[in-house]
């Protein structure tokens, strides 16, 4: 990275930092930023300046400094009547969220989108959901200011156009930027889902920790990352190498010449431990009952025997898989999100159970969480990225920056 990207991503990053903390404590002061922050008086002026400017934050009141010198005003964010939208297509659902300036949901619907079979007709779906937000958060007397698309997949550089979704083909062509813009007048980012994941799972506090979130759903996606250093860029992007690209580690080819893959090469992790692959196994062990990967897990939520052991096997050797990464990184979290772990519960002990096998048992130097409904995760960070990066264009260039480049047809992202 050059030293202007890294200087400005730094700044954007610190940018984040000052909104959040106004969020989580505002009304609050500037010095009182810079002290919870350990930033520099001039830092925080800027980086408030540019907030007010936006009127994201607004001036609030003053409070007396103590006897000593002029009062302080303080800042909150502008959390009346104001919102952005979300929405994350995430196979099979499409969810959208209407979120307040003060980070609360306070809409949200989604949809079943497993029967579509053109990118024409999830566009349709697009508009109805937007539409229907819409009109909820008019109800609500909320004024957008910006919405954000997340959707995995490749995306065309400079438009939100998916190139190449490998778990929803019929998706590959929708223009999100496009349906979106001709039904909101704000501005609008499409974003990889990966992002969205991780902003909404993050957490303030993560500025020295080591994350390792997995991703276990139709496909497998591991992101590594460290707070607010958010891990986008910290891997490179030539695919096929696991040293190189740990983000797609679902198309990591583990076992040269193995069962075929949908993403057209064979012997990926996702090709034995990905929902579709699960599903798959089950329907050619019983061909008779053909179920798709939403009845699996259904019937897994509710207890039936051979689902559950099925589920609880790939679990235990989806944990061991990973499980040589974690030895070898010692991150200090793993985190664990996805449709599978969300469903079954048991599926989230297995799979750290196979990891604690590869890492050694006794007091395994990471901690370990399952994060929990990954749709809300993913809805939370496409709102927060939609109120984030409207002002903050180094964050905007990280976030979407990163699937367009460099990126050939064969590169997959978090399937
Ligand atoms: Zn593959």
């Amino acid at each position: 990275m050059t030293q202007l990207a890294n200087m400005l991503e730094k700044e954007a990053v610190t940018l984040v930092r000052v909104l959040e903390q106004i969020r989580r404590e505002g009304p609050i002061s500037q010095v009182e930023i810079g002290q919870k922050l350990g930033l520099g008086r001039a830092i925080v002026n800027v980086h408030t300046k540019k907030l007010l400017a936006e009127r994201v934050v607004v001036p609030t009141g003053e409070r007396e400094a103590g006897g000593m010198g002029r009062p302080r005003v303080l800042l909150d964010l502008a959390r009346e009547g104001k919102a952005v939208l979300g929405i994350a297509l995430d196979s099979p659902v499409l969810s959208g969220a209407v979120m307040d300036f003060s980070n609360r949901i306070v809409v949200r619907h989604e949809r079943d989108v497993s029967e579509v079979k053109s990118h024409e007709e999830l566009a349709e779906h697009v508009a109805q959901l937007v539409q229907q937000l819409q009109a909820d958060a008019r109800a609500k007397s909320l004024e957008l200011y910006s919405a954000c698309f997340s959707v995995p997949g490749l995306l065309e550089d400079g438009t939100g156009r998916i190139l190449n979704y490998v778990n929803m083909p019929a998706a590959n062509g929708l223009d999100a930027k496009q349906v979106l813009g001709q039904l909101l007048g704000v501005p609008i980012y499409v974003v990889p889902l990966a992002s969205a994941i991780y902003w909404g799972g993050l957490e303030s506090d993560q500025s020295d920790q080591q994350i390792f979130q997995v991703i276990w759903d139709l496909g497998v996606g591991l992101m590594p990352g460290r707070g607010y250093e958010v891990g986008f860029k910290a891997y490179a992007r030539k695919p096929g190498q696991v040293n190189n690209n740990i983000r797609d580690i679902g198309h990591a080819v583990l076992w040269p010449g193995g069962r075929p893959c949908y993403c057209g090469r064979r012997g990926c992790l996702e090709a034995y431990l990905g929902g579709h692959a699960i599903t798959d196994r089950w329907n050619e062990r019983h061909p008779e009952e053909r179920i798709t990967f939403s009845q699996l897990l259904d019937r897994a939520s509710r207890n039936e025997p051979a689902y559950l052991n099925q589920i609880a096997r790939q679990g235990r050797r989806l944990g061991e898989a990973l499980g040589w990464i974690f030895a070898v990184h010692q991150p200090g979290q793993i985190k664990l999100s996805g449709q599978i772990p969300d469903a079954v519960p048991v599926a989230r002990d297995a799979f750290w159970d196979g990891v604690c096998r590869r890492i050694g048992e006794d007091q395994p130097q990471s901690t370990f969480s399952y994060v929990g409904d990954t749709r809300s995760i993913e809805l939370l960070g496409s709102c927060r990225l939609a109120l984030h990066v409207r002002f903050n264009k180094p964050l905007l260039d990280i976030v979407s920056d990163d699937d367009a480049s460099e990126s050939t047809a064969s590169t997959i992202v978090v399937g």
